[in-house]
């Protein structure tokens, strides 16, 4: 099990104010938009799209992320170690069909791999890898191609899929699992009301910057830094 650790990730002082982002607008109502005769619900949010659960885990791993990838959108490299890690996480998935559920504790269920889901009301959407219905409850599953545990980025972009997933099916969802393909081990994750209040927060912190453009402060862990494709816009990493 991992660390359920929660620590305060709201944005911190700004290092700097930056352009509006382009696709801010004001909170629209109900009625103000249609599609062919029937109403769509507005996010939540108030942005003109729902923020990706990937958004989550990245925040978490460190909030300047999230400044990047909206207010001031850099180019994106795609390395060969990412390229792998698709590679590698497809064919996990094509030999996860057709195995049993027993590595998630389960007797019975059923599965849908690569299951879009989408929360106006929580303002997010996403791909999830793997979700597991039962008669009772709803399990999102995550693949992760890491070499460590899980860490906390992993657990809030589950606890957020798992909030999705219950409001698409109608089942509660009291827990989900990463699967962590290289050492083929699964983590079970509790959705208690402590993380779903936490995650909400993550949210929030999210639309927060990108309605005020402040870059927020970097990361704590200077490791995360070396890797990072965002290293050659962050002068203080
Ligand atoms: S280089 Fe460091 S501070 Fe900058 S975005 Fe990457 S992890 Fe965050």
């Amino acid at each position: 099990m991992i660390q359920t650790e929660q620590r305060n990730f709201a944005p911190e002082r700004p290092a700097r104010v930056a352009p509006p982002f382009h696709g801010l607008r004001e909170p629209l109502a109900i009625s103000d938009i249609t599609t062919g005769g029937s109403k769509l619900v507005p996010v939540s949010h108030g942005l003109s799209e729902p923020l990706r659960v990937s958004d989550i885990r990245q925040y978490v791993y460190c909030p300047r992320i999230v400044y990047f990838n909206y207010v001031i959108p850099v180019p994106r490299v795609t390395t060969v170690k990412m390229e792998e890690g698709l590679k590698s996480h497809a064919e996990f998935s094509e030999l996860e069909s057709r195995r049993t559920l027993g590595k998630y504790g389960l007797e019975e269920g059923t599965r849908e791999f690569k299951v879009q889901l989408e929360s106006r009301r929580l303002g997010i959407a996403g791909r999830l890898d793997l979700l597991i219905t039962t008669a009772s409850n709803v399990y999102p599953v995550e693949f992760k191609d890491t070499c460590g545990d899980p860490g906390l980025h992993h657990k809030y972009q589950l606890v957020a899929y798992a909030m999705m997933a219950e409001e698409a099916r109608g089942k509660p969802a009291k827990a989900g699992f990463i699967y962590v393909i290289p050492r083929k081990k699964v983590f079970k994750i509790t959705v208690d009301e402590s993380a779903r209040i936490f995650t909400r927060k993550i949210i929030s912190a999210m639309v927060n910057i990108i309605r005020t453009g402040i870059m927020p402060r970097r990361t704590r862990w200077g490791g995360r830094c070396r890797d990072c494709e965002f290293r050659n816009y962050c002068r203080d990493a």
